[in-house]
């Protein structure tokens, strides 16, 4: 049973133009309490991004709706998130997907987050510690890729591990306030870009250089 903030949150996200019935369910089924430090568990269904420790935060749980709206995620979809942080954007997805596949560079919030799903018996994640830039060649091809910290353009090697149809949703901007939630589509020839909703994410942090 949903907690009365929890459902306050749900009616917030719908007045922010959140529709997706779907979406909602898995929002409304996931305890974002569970993906925090118990101090702050006062503030688990305040629509604002809090900090999980080394610096990085769980997102605004408006952006998690509007990021998970924009990805268009089937049942029968694999799907890769890049930056685990608390987990929480994962268990949201693996509701609506077949299997989700996330990855973490800082090992410690990788572990965390795994524990967390363990805990919530969720089974259809699978995490990995390592720079998400370079994917997860292993688990390739994805029919949805998600990427939770910001670059400056979409790591090249991410693309190439989308199916044809394919679709990405990752935050890119030049700078910290000068960024965008985009949406890319694979199709057959070219890769499709929309910019969907001004944002501001932790930085990706990656080897890879062709993406800071
Ligand atoms: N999806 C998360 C949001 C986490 S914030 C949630 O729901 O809580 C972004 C995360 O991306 C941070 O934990 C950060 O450590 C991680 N990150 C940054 N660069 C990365 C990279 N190259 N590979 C994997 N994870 C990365």
């Amino acid at each position: 049973m949903a907690s009365f903030r929890q459902r306050l949150l749900l009616s917030e996200l719908r007045q922010q133009g959140i529709r997706d019935p779907a979406v909602l369910d898995a929002m409304n089924a996931v305890p974002r309490e569970r993906f925090i430090d118990p101090s702050l568990s006062g503030q688990a269904y305040s629509n604002t991004a809090l900090p999980i420790g080394h610096g990085q935060s769980i997102s605004q749980p408006f952006v998690v709706a509007f990021m998970t709206v924009a990805l268009q995620v089937t049942k029968d979809h694999k799907v890769l998130e890049i930056g685990t942080g608390s987990g929480y954007q994962a268990a949201v997805l693996a509701r609506l997907c077949k299997m989700l596949c996330t990855i973490e560079r800082i090992a410690e919030l990788g572990r965390l987050a795994e524990q967390t799903f363990k805990d919530l018996k969720i089974s259809n994640i699978k995490t990995r510690i390592g720079d998400g830039a370079e994917g997860w060649p292993e688990e390739a091809p994805f029919d949805r890729i998600i990427v939770t910290a910001a670059s400056k353009l979409a790591p090249p090697v991410l693309a190439e591990q989308l199916k044809p149809d394919g679709v990405m949703v990752l935050p890119l901007g030049k700078s910290p306030d000068q960024q965008h939630i985009y949406r890319l589509t694979k199709t057959d020839d070219t890769i499709f870009t929309e910019k969907l909703l001004a944002v501001r994410f932790v930085p990706l942090i990656s080897g890879n250089n062709h993406t800071n």
